[in-house]
């Protein structure tokens, strides 16, 4: 920068020294006024309550003090269940010093306080005592109160010019409220719906119920609720509220289930087929017996970890909630998963993490698998040729369950897949695309696809 001298900044810095400091005639370039370094409480901007600044000089030793009072901070009603504290990081700019050259302007504006301790309190009571910003962001607030926090930030410069120090007071009553949010209020049949709930400092386990089918609520680890509701595939189109209850506090919301349309198959099988399986004696005795338990059993955890993958890549020869005609019957069943038909021996891997519920032979759904995934959402692989896991064990996405096959009522070699909350049957395509209500409070998702 040019040097120059004029009468202008002469008599600027003749006022700054005499309020100030030392100056030094050579500087030449505009005063730098010092600002109060601001906080920011809860996302509003907070000024010291005492202190004081000091306004350096570029290209000299001239500074000016300005003492700050009075400046407490009464943020009021804090809605949220924490109360977080940011630095400005343009605080430290042009308190650091002395300033003699364009390094050493550079240089202090990255400088930072030499110390932060805050303190807190709680009706009169010492929650917190000199804690630094690392431990303050790991405190918990729990409970609803009013509330006293006090920020003390100092700065050492190098030469000992000026010592700055601020002191901040800020006081807040702390009432969240419990809060829920569905991830659509319109689903699909065969959808899946969820609902996250914010218990605030509520410590009660939620209850949720709607007549859509099972749910449960799952914990987080931010402390929040997910509850996974099903649209069975057959659900009539129509408003469904979904209740959910917090202690003393409810919660109501509706869910508008709308119609998809399905398919339609003719299906022709071996009547020898039908007899060595649904016809068998005791196939439906069998199924109702190792199969329907699975159903209600549902782990108040989150297994699943990101989209489901499509366990095999096979050729879709039966698609989910095809109305099937067999062998020329009047009346259909439904097709409850997805048909994919490839190699005997094809492995199959597990589509999402979870435990095994059941493994094992079942007359009518051949060799079987059934994963529990968390909140009730389970997976069901059938018709296998080998069964490489055992009920109880705990399986990553992506191990190898099994083998496909052909076993129990079954055309030839094919997975069918299928997935369930419940006894409701859901469509498992949004779960592979990502699309599902599964993932819409997932904030990893992003990065998982
Ligand atoms: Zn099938």
């Amino acid at each position: 920068m040019k040097r120059f001298f004029t009468a202008f900044f002469a008599i600027l810095l003749i006022s700054a020294a005499a309020v100030g400091g030392l100056c030094f005639m050579h500087v030449n370039a505009p005063v730098v006024i010092a600002e109060a370094p601001v906080i920011e409480a809860a996302g509003a901007a907070c000024l010291p309550s005492s202190g004081h600044a000091v306004t350096k000089t570029l290209w000299g030793y001239g500074e000016k003090e300005t003492f700050i009072e009075g400046n407490d901070a009464d943020l009021g009603l804090v809605p949220g269940r924490g109360f977080d504290i940011a630095f400005s990081s343009s605080a430290a700019d042009t308190i650091n010093g002395p300033l003699t050259s364009d390094t050493d302007f550079e240089t202090a504006k990255a400088g930072s306080p030499s110390y932060c301790r805050i303190n807190l309190e709680k009706d009169g009571t010492t929650l917190l005592d000199g804690a630094d910003p690392e431990s303050y962001g790991l405190f918990e607030y729990s409970e609803n109160g009013d509330y006293d926090l006090t920020v003390d930030l100092g700065y050492e410069p190098a030469k000992g010019l000026d010592e700055t120090d601020y002191h901040y007071h800020i006081s807040f009553t702390l009432r969240p409220e419990p809060s829920a949010q569905i991830s659509s209020a319109e689903a699909p049949q065969g959808g899946i719906v969820t609902l996250k709930l914010d218990p605030a400092f509520y410590t009660e386990e939620p209850q949720i119920s709607t007549e859509l089918g099972s749910a449960i609520f799952i914990s987080q680890s931010d402390g929040s609720w997910l509850s996974v509701i099903p649209v069975w595939y057959a659900q009539e189109p129509g408003d469904y509220p979904v209740d959910v209850t917090l202690g003393d506090w409810s919660f109501s919301e509706t869910v508008t289930v709308t119609r998809t349309e399905f398919g339609r198959q003719d299906l022709t099988i071996a009547s020898s087929t039908v007899a060595s399986t649904r016809g068998a004696a005791g196939a439906n005795e069998d199924y109702a017996e190792k199969i329907k338990p699975t159903y209600e059993m549902a782990d108040p955890v989150q297994y699943w970890d990101g989209p489901f993958i499509m366990p095999v890549e096979g050729r879709i020869t039966t698609q989910f909630g095809l109305y099937r005609y067999t062998n020329g019957s009047k009346t259909p069943t439904r097709h409850t998963g997805i048909d994919l038909a490839i190699a005997k021996g094809t492995p199959v891997p597990a589509s999402n993490s979870g435990r095994v519920l059941f493994a094992g032979p079942v007359i009518i759904s051949g060799n079987t698998v059934v994963i529990e995934h968390g909140g009730g959402l389970k997976t069901y692989y059938m018709h296998l040729d080998t069964v490489d896991v055992s009920a109880g064990d705990m399986v990553t996405k992506g191990d190898i369950i099994g083998t496909v096959g052909t076993t129990g009522y079954s055309t030839g070699p094919h997975l069918h897949f299928e997935v369930k909350i419940g006894s409701m049957s859901l469509d498992p395509w949004s779960l592979f695309d990502g699309t599902s209500g599964l993932y819409t409070f997932d904030s990893t998702m992003e990065e998982k696809q």
